[in-house]
């Protein structure tokens, strides 16, 4: 009755954590179609942003920015889409969306009927957004 996806496993390959959020890449068939595609879930069960404390919303939130500037300078994307639904799972997570004006999906957000194939992009190392990553993280 306990399972949860999210506290069982990393939900994707976790790129950066610490004790409140992870940062994690999303696989499968939506990493070839928006490569560089992330998602920052906060650790513990919380369904809504206004949940949390201010400074664990603002650790949050700066962790999301950073994680979006990060994919910014390794794929170059033409947009950023961030998302929270959280319909399904209890952790607050935020999807990190690298889009680019001839994807499979734009100007539609990913997860509205596809207008085209994806177009072939070389997928992003983890060492490469991991470096950016740390690089725009204010671990002050
Ligand atoms: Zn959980």
């Amino acid at each position: 009755m306990n399972a949860c996806e999210l506290c069982d496993s990393p939900g994707g390959e976790i790129l950066w954590q610490d004790d409140f959020c992870r940062v994690i890449r999303v696989g499968g068939g939506e990493a070839d179609a928006f490569p560089g595609f992330c998602r920052v879930i906060w650790q513990a069960h919380a369904r809504e942003l206004s949940d949390l404390t201010a400074p664990e919303r603002r650790h949050l939130l700066d962790v999301v920015a950073a994680t979006e500037a990060a994919v910014r300078a390794v794929v170059h994307p033409d947009k950023i889409n961030l998302a929270s639904l959280g319909n399904v799972v209890p952790h607050l997570h935020w999807h990190v969306i690298p889009r680019w004006t001839d994807d499979s999906h734009f100007p539609a957000p990913i997860w509205a009927t596809a207008s085209r194939p994806p177009p072939a992009r070389a997928l992003p190392t983890n060492t490469d957004l991991l470096a950016a990553l740390t690089a725009h993280l204010d671990t002050t």
